[in-house]
């Protein structure tokens, strides 16, 4: 199955910590990487205290681990490589999450895919739309291009 991660992080070297996050997945399980977006950096926003700029990029993979455990697997990764949870959309090294599924629709506690706020920010369709060019998620079934043209994605500059 196919399936699309979000990154994000802001904390240390964050381009080392991207290229260790993509390095990770790699590595995991029954999982290869088909393409990665480029980076785009953004300021922090929505948060209780000043937070450096955020570098963000999405990346799809071939998987045959399940949606949930590729989370965990994710999830894992994220406190591997130093992640530590405070407050609530606090700073950190990396971010992961599980932007898409192949065939998989679902809302529990434990995952929401699609992903809830994919269309609520452009740090994510900006990166996405550089995998799926026209905003259109074919496999998923997942159509961003309204949203995407109503973003404000003037924040959203493109580091790498
Ligand atoms: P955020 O990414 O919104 O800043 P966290 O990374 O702290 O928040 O994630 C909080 C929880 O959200 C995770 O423990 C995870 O179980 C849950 N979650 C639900 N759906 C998803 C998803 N699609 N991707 C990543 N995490 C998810
Ligand atoms: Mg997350």
């Amino acid at each position: 199955m196919k399936a699309v991660l979000g990154l994000g992080g802001n904390l240390g070297n964050r381009e080392e910590n991207m290229a260790a996050a993509v390095e990770g997945l790699e590595k995991l399980p029954k999982t290869r990487v088909l393409a990665m977006s480029n980076l785009y950096e953004t300021a922090a926003f929505d948060v209780a205290s000043p937070q450096p700029d955020y570098l963000n990029c999405c990346v799809l993979v071939e998987t045959k681990l399940a949606p949930e455990e590729l989370l965990e697997r994710c999830l894992a990764l994220e406190t591997k490589l130093g992640r530590v949870r405070t407050e609530y959309h606090g700073a950190r090294t990396v971010d992961i999450d599980l932007l898409l599924y192949e065939g998989c629709e679902r809302a529990t506690e434990r995952l929401t895919v699609p992903h809830p706020r994919i269309r609520e920010r452009a740090f994510v369709m900006t990166p996405l739309s550089d995998l799926f060019p026209g905003c259109a998620a074919g496999v998923f079934g997942f159509d961003f291009r309204e949203a995407y043209q109503k973003a404000d994605k003037g924040g959203v500059r493109l580091y790498k």
